[in-house]
């Protein structure tokens, strides 16, 4: 008998999908896989370079529970950048990927029955994360306001229990970048309602239209106390496999986090630590400038695919990798709605018909959404989409 705390998740709904892709292309069947969450690249010539050099030293031991000081003094250095503020070394915690550093702050944060306001559509892991930890997600579904949160829908979702609000921005799966004036309104209602905000800009490198990403931070550091800033390496360096993530926030939180991380993993990989410094260190800018370019051309070409498209919208992609269709339209149908199609069934078909693996929304609690990753070469966004755009167009 399993502890009942197993019944409160199951596997990430992103990697079951990718499971249904792998099991189709093992029956011999030619898959284009668009679910995955990573950038097919090679790697920062200053990672592979600082890895190497720890390795040849010898490095094998433990470091502090949170990483190396010089780490994180390197990385408070790039948040007072990003931010126009002074960080700290002691406000910084290096974690093993930002899903880790998500975990410590539902463990530091929620008690039981706690409430987190999570907006829908939302990456599956943060309300895992939340019944985890012993708290209850609260969804405020943005798909009426072109995914982006109304600071009205949120205020009525705030209730005595409501203890913190996700904001995740460019949004994984959606791809909006929540613009200054709504981040300011959620800062506002934060301070007024005592909200923590965990603000997770995993892909705030990968902005593709005209709005900047904003740290929150930075457009009202009033939220500052009340903030904890998640990001990683994963996507930013195309490094996923490394694991190396952060956490920046009040230095309780980060002490409370460091306590957690020394009973549960210790310290990040060691090497992939020195590998980031010397990153952080030595690097000039010019590998992320040739992701950005190549995220750039992918959605460029991915977008003119889907131009075709004739029964859902194209989808506006203003950050992150992920084109996120909305296939409502293609459901309305009275026969399908009578059967209680959605999005898992239109994924069912495009594995089949076009041979193209996509996330369904329901994954992220939008049974009419479907996610594709431009993150993959090419001639395999082409292959992918191609077939796909017919498919959507003649369906019955
Ligand atoms: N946050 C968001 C919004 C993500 O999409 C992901 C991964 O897909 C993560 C966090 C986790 O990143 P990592 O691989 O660094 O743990």
């Amino acid at each position: 008998m399993l502890a009942q705390r197993t019944e409160l998740f199951k596997s990430s709904a992103t990697a079951a999908a990718r499971a249904a892709a792998k099991s189709a292309a093992d029956q011999g069947k030619e898959i284009v896989d668009l679910t995955v969450g990573e950038i097919c690249s090679d790697l920062a010539p200053t990672i592979r370079a600082g890895a190497i050099d720890a390795i040849r030293q010898g490095v094998n031991r433990y470091t502090d529970p949170i990483g190396m000081m010089e780490l994180r003094e390197a990385l408070a250095g790039k948040i007072s950048g990003n931010t126009g503020q002074v960080w700290r070394a002691d406000e910084v915690a290096v974690t093993t990927g930002a899903k880790q550093a998500l975990f410590n702050v539902a463990m530091v944060l929620l008690n039981p029955g706690d409430e987190v306001i999570v907006p829908a559509p939302y990456w599956t892991t943060f309300p895992a994360q939340v019944l985890i930890a012993g708290g209850t997600p609260v969804h405020v579904d943005t798909r009426a306001n072109g995914y982006v949160p109304r600071i009205e829908d949120i205020e009525a979702a705030i209730t005595d229990r409501s203890r913190a609000i996700v904001v995740n921005t460019p949004n994984n799966p959606t791809g909006t970048v929540y613009d200054a004036e709504t981040l300011a309104g959620i800062g506002k209602l934060a301070i007024k309602r005592g909200l923590w905000i965990i603000f997770d800009e995993c892909y705030g490198d990968f902005i593709h239209v005209d709005e900047a990403h904003h740290p929150i931070v930075s457009i009202l550091p009033e939220v500052r106390p009340r903030t904890l800033i998640v990001n990683a390496f994963s996507k930013s360096l195309a490094l996923a496999g490394w694991r190396m993530g952060y956490l920046a926030g009040p230095k309780n939180v980060i002490s409370a986090v460091k306590a957690l991380q020394s009973h549960t993993t210790s310290n990040p990989n060691v090497i992939a630590q020195h590998a980031v410094l010397a990153h952080l260190l030595n690097g000039d800018g010019n590998f992320e400038s040739e992701l950005r370019c190549q995220l750039t051309c992918a959605r460029q070409m991915g977008l003119s695919v889907l131009s075709a498209l004739t029964r859902v919208p194209v989808p506006k992609a203003m950050g992150g990798f992920y084109f996120y269709l909305n296939v409502s339209d293609l459901l309305r149908r009275p026969r399908l709605r009578e059967a209680g199609t959605t999005a898992d069934d239109v994924v069912k078909v495009l594995l089949m018909k076009a041979g193209v693996a996509a996330v369904s929304g329901t994954a992220f609690g939008d049974p009419v959404g479907l996610r594709l990753s431009y993150g993959v070469p090419p001639e395999k966004l082409e292959a992918g989409l191609t077939p796909l755009v017919d498919v959507l167009n003649a369906w019955e």
